[in-house]
This record gives structure tokens, sequence and C-alpha cells, in this order.
């Protein structure tokens, strides 16, 4: 469905052809390393974004053990960009993990998916997926309602100050 450097525009991965709603599209494919593994590469990551160096997030949720680092090159799942409103979604199907189309997808539609990013550090990911429904930040669909109360909070905490006589009265 999707191979070679044909598919890949920039930062980001286009269908060549149409594919159908159910598809394994592409596997993320990487290293297996444990949680404690993980955790250490994400503080060194972390660390690295601190002092402005560009430090992309590859490492992916495998099950409650183990996790996968796709940061490789031979990985070209990981130049597929997030959507808060995605054409795929990762599924793990037999202890590996594929974007796999949610809908059908037509031929040089650019593919996406949900990172699924925890609320922690939301701030660090503002999202430019441009769709409808955009969040605004890179935060999974469970917990995006959580981000539109916390953004609805600082807006309303923001228009207090620039008008603070409207509250007076
Ligand atoms: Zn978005």
């Amino acid at each position: 469905m999707l191979a070679g450097d044909s598919v890949i525009h920039g930062r980001g991965l286009y269908a060549r052809c149409e594919i159908p709603d159910g598809t394994k599209v592409i596997e993320y494919v990487g290293e297996k390393i444990t949680k404690a593994e993980a955790l250490r590469r994400e503080e060194r990551r972390r660390a690295a974004q601190k002092r402005g160096d560009d430090a992309g997030v590859w490492i992916f949720e495998l099950n409650a053990r183990h996790d996968v680092d796709g940061r490789s090159s031979r990985n070209t799942a990981r130049l597929m960009n997030h959507s808060c409103q995605p054409n795929c979604r990762a599924e793990i199907i037999r202890g590996r993990i594929w974007l796999v189309a949610k809908r059908d997808i037509a031929a040089g539609e650019e593919l996406s998916f949900d990172y699924g990013y925890a609320l922690e550090h939301w701030e660090l990911h503002p999202c430019r997926c441009g769709s409808a429904r955009c969040a605004g930040y890179i935060v999974g669909a469970a917990q995006r309602w959580r981000l539109r109360r916390k953004l609805r909070g600082q807006r309303r905490t923001q228009s207090k100050i620039e008008n603070p006589k409207s509250k007076i009265r």
C-alpha cells in the first residue's frame, strides 16, 4: 500500500494509492526496550529539548512491560504526522505495532494518526494538523476534553486580566 521514497513528501506520509478501511498501512518498527529504559531515554530527550535541541518523540507503548523506540531511519512510519482527526489508528497486532486505515483513504491524502500523548507537558506539543476539530495541542483523543477545559480556563483568566473592571461591577 505504501512503499518507497515516492510516498514521502517532506515531513509526512501520503497515500500513493487508494487505501481501503481496515488496511494495515505500515508497521511502526524499532528497538524493543523495557519501560525503565524508555523512561531513561524520555528523560534524556526532555533534557535535550530544554537545551533547545529538536528532540522528537519516538517511543511507542507496546504493552505493560515493553516499549518500542522508533527513532531509526528505517522506521518510515515515524514520519507519519499526528492529526486530531486522523485517517489511521495505531493497533498492536501479535506484538507488533501497525498503523491501520480507520476509513477509506483516497490517493494523495496525507496519512495521520492520533499520537495519544498524555495531558502532561501538553504545552510542549502544539498541533498544526489543520483539521476542523483541532484541539491546538497534541493530546490523545481520550484526554482532549481535559485540554479544552484547561484552555477555556486560561482564556477566562486572561480576559479578567485584560478587563479588570468588567468583573468588579
Ligand atoms: Zn490538531
